[in-house]
């Protein structure tokens, strides 16, 4: 059974709660990376690690199915015995492409916990720095959930590569029939409701977001 890291990469102040959006998409994580399995979320300050915590559970993540550290993931890795070779880093300037048989070769699979930019900015590269063998999920920046997401669906059960997966690229999700907002990333798409599949609460929150800015006006 893969791990996967999440190795947090966003500003982390000690002094307020962790951000709302970042607590949607790893709730999403521990959805994506299925029953029984652990989800590791590093780097994280104490606060954080109480305040994303309590988020996690209040979203319905059971016992076990994640664990928040102040650790980083180089320490984690000296203290687990978990060797360099045995880690495969999500990179989007990875030459190669993810397939099925990664999930054999690699314990590990960490990703950089960072909200992303438009247009990116290759902040996955402070981690390419460590060492990792890298592996790229397309040409196209994907959310960190949406990317665990397909790492899972890959290197486990049902084992499908990219080109089995639907996709979609920079989604405008639609809050009603005048209102909007075009998310830069690629995301999966459901096959039952051809929607892009969002972390739960996540429309909610665009909107908010939304209306938030237009009060500011
Ligand atoms: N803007 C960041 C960059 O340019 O490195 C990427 C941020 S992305 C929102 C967060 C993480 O998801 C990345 O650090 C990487 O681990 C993973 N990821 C996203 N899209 C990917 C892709 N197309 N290939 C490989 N990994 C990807």
């Amino acid at each position: 059974m893969p791990t996967y890291v999440i190795e947090h990469m966003e500003d982390d102040n000690p002094d307020t709660s962790f951000p709302h959006w970042i607590a949607l998409e790893y709730a999403q994580m521990i959805k994506w990376a299925g029953e029984g399995n652990t989800v590791i979320f590093s780097s994280l300050s104490p606060t954080s690690v109480k305040s994303l915590s309590e988020q996690l559970v209040a979203r319905g993540a059971q016992e076990g199915s994640f664990r928040a550290e102040t650790r980083s993931v180089r320490e984690l890795m000296k203290q687990e015995g978990v060797p360099l070779e045995k880690v495969c880093l999500l990179d989007p300037r990875a030459e190669k492409e993810i397939a099925p048989e990664d999930g054999k070769e690699y314990d590990w699979f960490l990703f950089g916990g960072i909200l992303g930019d438009d247009p990116p900015r290759d902040r996955t590269g402070i981690l390419r720095r460590d060492g990792y063998s890298g592996r790229h999920l397309g040409p196209v920046q994907m959310t960190t959930d949406t990317a665990l997401g397909v790492t899972s669906l890959i290197v486990s059960p049902p084992h499908k590569t990219l080109s089995t997966i639907t996709f979609v690229d920079h989604p405008t999700i639609r809050f009603d029939e005048h209102e909007g907002v075009e998310m830069p990333f690629r995301y999966i798409v459901d096959e039952k409701s051809g929607e892009p599949v969002l972390p739960q609460g996540m429309r909610e929150h665009l909107k908010a977001d939304m209306d938030r800015g237009l009060d500011d006006f």
